[in-house]
């Protein structure tokens, strides 16, 4: 039987709507022009599944290009039609978004504790890039918390799962991701290499906003790896990307960590210009890293102006930021800073303030090394833990498929089993039918004669009603068979046994005795009502006529003795005594007569009628 397709064909809108989703990651432009049709022509159409995609791309689309909660409003909408279609990979895609759209919001812990429950239904439903949404999620979750060997692991497992084949894209945004992460773990090395992948990737793409990120994220490497100039590239392409949906979107461009690289690179004039407009871009700068990185960049453009002591004392303003209860602060800015205070000081002559600085870059970077090794440890024991929990979920599906297959086979077997004993029934009957039938006449043999005769004698004794028995024999049947044939012949003995069937009772039974000789049972008949029932198929037997190619027959005959269980015979074999003995009686007075053993001659007259 063919299998129904696992999908149904996908209406209008929603092919639109699924391509826009295909596109999310690979063309931010086309992407968001796909889902605004398929949302207008959803809504059209009544189509709430291509209505909850539609919104669900536009929702994870505006949460880049506009407002977190413009981009929520639009999920929640996305994550009630999916709720009405009981539609289980969509409605955690959207909740996915939302707890992406609480992240942009700087809710992590509220974003956390929003999608970490929904991880394992999401090993089950969640397939590929799907998935990898929802760990990129967590992963974000924890790196902004400043959880970063979680963040590393989640991070690592996403990618995992969203393999590059027949990706959507979005394993661009994971190298992104993951080189952030291990920037902040200081790993600058590996994490160039992400980028570059990610950005040999990205050219594929058109989504200038994941490049933006990805240069960035560059600019942070080489300046780890001491290598700023190369980053200034990078800062020129950066700069040339418009600030709207056709560039890098409306979102932080990062001008600090430019200004800072720009500086490194020797270009002090577009450094100055680029803290400028970090600062002048938002005076409360609230990302805790950026704002420390600003304060770095702001105080080396003073140092680049030759203003050593304003560079040492901004900085030093500063230090209150690294100490605040809540500061959220990277371990890798927290070195960036004291780095930048050492040089300073030790520029102003000031070896002790340096040194003390010094001794806090070291400390930062010792507790960085560590966290890189959990990191690394975490990575490991998450993917055991998540495999695990994927495994219990395989074994569950696979006992559960196991149990449906025995079922299944089970019930085949029975029904076969059902099968062969209909058929060995319909045989049973069979053989049974031949074993007690006559071919010819289709009444019973003999031999069932000598079965059931005793237990209908036994039983009209017990009942105290007579059992008849009639002995019924074709007069000259040989010649019948000489003049006409031995077909003609069986034809004559075939008809005899309709007509014994035709008319004779329900309870008599009628037997072929052998050769032109029948018996008839009447249980519950005398003697007397037996011979006049033989008499009748007499005179029945004498009106049927038979035309064959030799000639016709007519008025055929037979004898016949009757005899019941009234009588002195007792047992079977005397019954049949006396009605043989009957019959031979008949035979010797003339033959065409019913014998009885009530009666000794009842009827040798041709038209004898009873009345
Ligand atoms: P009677 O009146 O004395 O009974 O004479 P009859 O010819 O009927 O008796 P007889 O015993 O001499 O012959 C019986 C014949 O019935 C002999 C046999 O060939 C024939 N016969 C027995 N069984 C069959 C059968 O199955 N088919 C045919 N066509 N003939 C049969
Ligand atoms: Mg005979
Ligand atoms: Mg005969």
């Amino acid at each position: 039987m063919p299998q129904p397709p696992e999908h149904p064909p996908a209406s209008p809108a929603l092919a639109t709507a699924r391509r826009a989703w295909k596109l999310l990651y690979q063309d931010s432009t086309r992407c968001i022009a796909l889902a605004d049709q398929a949302l207008a022509r959803a809504l059209e159409d009544r189509d709430t599944l291509a209505e909850g995609w539609a919104r669900l791309v536009r929702g994870l689309h505006l949460i880049w290009y506009s407002t977190p909660q413009t981009a929520a409003h639009e999920l929640g909408q996305a994550e009630a039609c999916f709720a009405a279609l009981g539609n289980r990979p969509g409605h955690l895609l959207a909740e996915v978004g939302i707890a992406r759209c609480l992240w942009r919001d700087a809710k992590y812990q509220e974003s956390l504790e929003r999608i970490l429950p929904l991880r394992a239904e999401g090993l089950q439903v969640l397939k590929r890039d799907e998935l990898g949404m929802l760990l990129n999620v967590i992963a974000g979750c924890y790196s902004s918390l400043g959880e970063s060997e979680q963040a590393f692991a989640y991070m690592y497992q996403a990618l995992h799962e969203a393999k590059p084949t027949r990706s959507n894209g979005f394993e661009v945004v994971l190298y992104c991701n993951l080189a952030h992460e291990l920037i902040q773990l200081g790993d600058f090395h590996q994490a160039l290499a992400y980028v570059e992948q990610g950005i040999a990737r990205s050219h594929q793409l058109r989504n200038p906003r994941l490049l933006s990120v990805l240069l960035i994220n560059r600019i942070i490497c080489l300046m780890g790896l001491d290598r700023a100039p190369e980053a200034l590239p990078d800062v020129k392409q950066l700069l040339d990307l418009p600030a709207d949906e056709t560039g890098r979107g409306p979102t932080n461009a990062h001008f600090e960590t430019m200004a800072l690289a720009a500086l490194r690179a020797g270009d002090p004039t577009l450094g100055r210009e680029l803290a400028a407009r970090a600062r002048g871009n938002c005076p409360e700068v609230d990302v805790p890293d950026e704002a420390l990185t600003l304060v770095v960049a702001e105080a080396e453009v003073l140092r680049a102006d030759a203003k050593l002591a304003e560079a040492a004392q901004h900085l030093q303003r500063a230090e209150s930021m690294l100490h605040a209860a809540d500061a959220g602060l990277s371990l890798r800015v927290r070195c960036l800073y004291h780095a930048a205070l050492a040089d300073a000081c030790q520029q102003l002559g000031e070896p002790d303030r340096a040194l003390a600085a010094l001794r806090e870059w070291q400390r930062c970077h010792v507790a960085r090394g560590h966290q890189a090794s959990r990191a690394r440890y975490q990575a490991a024991s998450l993917q055991t833990e998540l495999r695990r929990l994927q495994q219990h979920l395989d074994e569950t599906e696979a006992r559960r498929r196991a149990t449906e297959k025995a079922r299944a086979e089970l019930e085949a077997i029975n029904q076969q089993l059902s099968q062969k004993i209909d058929e060995v029934e319909a045989l049973k009957s069979r053989l049974e039918r031949q074993a007690t039938r006559d071919f010819l006449t289709g009444l019973f043999n003999r031999r069932h004669l000598n079965d059931v005769m005793p237990q209908m004698l036994a039983f009209a004794q017990r009942e105290g009603q007579p059992l008849a028995v009639a002995i019924i024999d074709l007069d000259h049947f040989k010649s019948v068979n000489d003049r006409h044939g031995h077909v003609a012949g069986d034809t004559l003995l075939a008809a005899f046994g309709a007509l014994l069937n035709e008319n004779t009772r329900q309870s008599d039974v009628a037997f072929r005795f052998g050769g032109e000789e029948f018996c008839l049972l009447m249980p519950g008949s005398s003697a007397e009502l037996a011979q006049r029932k033989v008499l009748k198929l007499l005179q029945a037997w004498r009106r049927r006529a038979f035309h064959f190619e030799t000639g016709s027959l007519a008025a055929n005959t037979f004898s016949a003795g009757v005899a019941d269980s009234s009588s002195e015979a007792e047992s079977v074999e005397s019954l049949l005594k006396v009605a043989d003995d009957r019959l031979l009686e008949a035979k010797r007075n003339g033959r065409n007569q019913v014998q009885s053993q009530t009666t000794p001659d009842a009827a040798p007259q041709p038209n004898v009628s009873v009345g």
